[in-house]
């Protein structure tokens, strides 16, 4: 999910790899490691924390080595310390690789490597990889079978880059995780994003998923993964720095949005799997356990309660048990029934929500059971938790929520699967339809994204608004709820979410000509309910923005249409255009859409 260097030319390695990792720094990391070769040898080193302290520490700084990998770690698998940083070597000490993304079957493939004497040194997943690299060389003697046959047995996302006294270039792979090569005059560079190496050259090759290269200081070789030879065209770049770092994307939260179906695939990657048993490692639940549980809480702040919400119309429906969700600043000075058989599920995007921290130990002292879902490796909340599910997002940059939203719905909603499986309350058929709508959320996600103009053209309407309502009826409620905070958080519109059936109990004393109020409807059972709601403020002179994937038609509104899902995750597919609609709103009035005022990315004060 992080940074990847490699350079190879005429020039001192070192220099160019620290300020490629430098110029990666906003895609988040936790450590940083770097392997040159020099004198007939590897050299590696790594550090816990920031580049800086990689660079400040390191005894390869004055190596006069011109060919070299580096690496910013975003933890997926393993805590953040030197041990899990890569550059990760293979047993014989003969290969270093360093890897972006996840490998979903790294426990089969331990297995299977320590069965033949091989032994790991980290937590990660990636240490399967050179390990597997030299199994298959010591089979095939020749470096590129070895390696795609290796890349062959991963499964998940990878972008790996492999250096070794073995061969004078760099080796590559990509699937699912992004990677570049630059090409310079008797020198070349590989990225894992086009700032890393901007400053040297403009000419790019991007490979396409599943392709392997091999780079030396002048040549650049691309390979398919049957390794016939493939043409790649070379793309001239002409980013300036700041365009670069947000990968071509105005700001990092239009980036985000548009990184949410890939957000979404590597969070369910390994979990959901189809025609078998969903896969939860990370928590040792068991059906004993479950079928005595009385209730369960899940508590979170802002974005994340209202994932928080979505989740609990799921683990209702799926498990029969009683699911409270609750902010996590009120949870702690409500008064709780709770006991060992209470299941208390914490979201955090960040894990130092000091506020659900506090109620995760609250809920603790009382004896319960304690989940945390959080997007980062090794966070407090994590550490305080009984179980961690991590949502596999890659780093927030952006301060108003949204990659990471969509991904802690997904995780719940692959959670309350799995709990239904183990409690075998609902008919396997009808799990195994859930667990395909969900693993097709991503692509309807791309199919929402390609209609960025219209949601410009809505935003452009609605920017001088003074009020906004948002409402809808049961989970279009919350997404009511999630559009309306996103308005507010960037575009500092006083929007308000109401359940529809509750406008006329007040609020629709506040409609008046030129209002703007947008409606969800993703259940076909209450669209004449909600329509009705509309249609009486469309009298009393508001201007209307439904979203729907009901397949419905009205000239007195404009109608946003998205694709069908089943009701349960339909939040996932309609917050899309509401985000995009907050963002284009910003935008409109000029705001600084990933820094909005008087906010904080991670809110570590109660
Ligand atoms: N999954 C790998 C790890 O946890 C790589 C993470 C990354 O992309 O930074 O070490």
């Amino acid at each position: 999910m992080c940074g990847i260097v490699g350079y190879t030319g005429k020039q001192k390695a070192y220099p160019i790899l620290i300020n490629g990792l430098k110029a990666l720094e906003y895609r988040g990391y936790d450590s940083a490691g770097i392997a040159l070769f020099e004198s007939g040898k590897l050299k590696i080193s790594k550090e816990k924390g920031r580049v800086k302290n990689l660079d400040d520490n390191s005894d390869l700084k004055s190596s006069n080595s011109s060919i070299g990998i580096a690496h910013t770690r975003w933890a997926t698998h393993g805590v953040p310390s030197s041990d899990n940083a890569h550059p990760h070597l293979d047993n014989s000490g003969n290969f270093a690789v360093v890897h972006n993304g996840i490998i979903e079957n790294y426990l089969e493939l331990k297995e299977f490597l320590s069965k033949n004497g091989y032994k790991f040194k980290s937590e990660t997943d990636t240490e399967v990889i050179p390990n597997l690299i030299h199994y298959y060389y010591e089979k095939e003697k020749d470096f590129l079978q070895a390696f795609n046959r290796t890349i062959k047995d991963l499964k998940g996302s990878y972008a790996i880059l492999v250096l070794s006294p073995l061969f004078d270039g760099i080796y590559v792979a990509k699937m699912n995780s992004p990677l570049v090569i630059g090409e310079g005059e008797d020198e070349n560079f590989i990225a894992s994003d086009i700032p890393a190496v901007l400053e040297y050259t403009k000419n790019f090759y991007f490979l396409n998923d599943g392709d392997l290269a091999y780079i030396t200081n002048n040549s650049l070789v691309f390979y398919n993964n049957d390794l016939k030879e493939v043409n790649i065209p070379k793309k001239v770049i002409d980013w300036d720095k700041n365009a670069a770092d947000k990968n071509g994307y105005e700001d990092f939260m239009l980036k985000e949005i548009f990184e949410q179906p890939r957000a979404i695939n590597e969070t369910l990657a390994g979990r959901i799997i189809l025609e078998d048993k969903c896969n939860f490692l990370d928590i040792n639940i068991d059906s004993k356990y479950l079928k005595n549980v009385n209730k369960i809480y899940i508590v979170a702040c802002g974005t994340a309660m209202h994932a928080g919400r979505v989740g609990k119309t799921v683990l209702e429906e799926l498990t029969d048990i009683v699911t409270i969700v609750d902010v996590a600043s009120e949870f702690r000075y409500n008064y709780q029934v709770i006991d060992k058989n209470t299941l208390c599920i914490f979201i955090s995007q960040s894990g130092e929500t000091a506020d659900t921290i506090a109620a995760l130990k609250l809920a603790k002292k009382n004896g319960a059971k304690t989940i945390a879902i959080s997007n980062v490796i090794g966070s407090s909340i994590t550490r305080e938790a009984d179980y961690t599910i991590y949502t596999h997002a890659g780093p927030e940059i952006a301060v108003a929520s949204t990659k990471a939203y969509v991904s802690q719905i997904s995780t719940i909603s692959a959670l309350a699967i799995y709990f239904a499986e183990i409690l075998q309350v609902k008919d396997i058929t009808y799990l195994e339809k859930l667990k395909k709508e969900l693993l097709d959320i991503p692509e309807k996600i791309d199919d929402i994204l390609k209609n960025s103009e219209n949601y410009k053209k809505i935003a452009k309407d609605i920017h001088n608004v003074k009020n906004c309502f948002y409402i809808g009826r049961g989970n279009d409620y919350t997404t009511a709820m999630e559009g309306s905070l996103k308005l507010k958080e960037i575009a500092y519109i006083h929007s308000e979410a109401y359940p529809a059936g509750e406008l006329k109990h007040g609020p629709i004393a506040l409609i008046e000509d030129g209002t703007s109020v947008i409606g969800i409807i993703t259940n076909k059972k209450i669209l004449e309910k909600t329509i009705s709601n509309l249609q009486e403020v469309i009298t009393r002179g508001a201007k209307v923005v439904l979203v729907t994937d009901c397949n419905y038609e009205n000239n007195d509104m404009i109608i946003i249409n998205i694709p069908k899902t089943n009701y349960l995750f339909a939040p996932i597919l309609a917050i899309v255009p509401l985000q995009l609609i907050a963002y284009y709103v910003a935008k409109e009035k000029n705001l600084d859409v990933d820094k909005p005022r008087n906010l904080a990315k991670s809110v570590t004060v109660e």
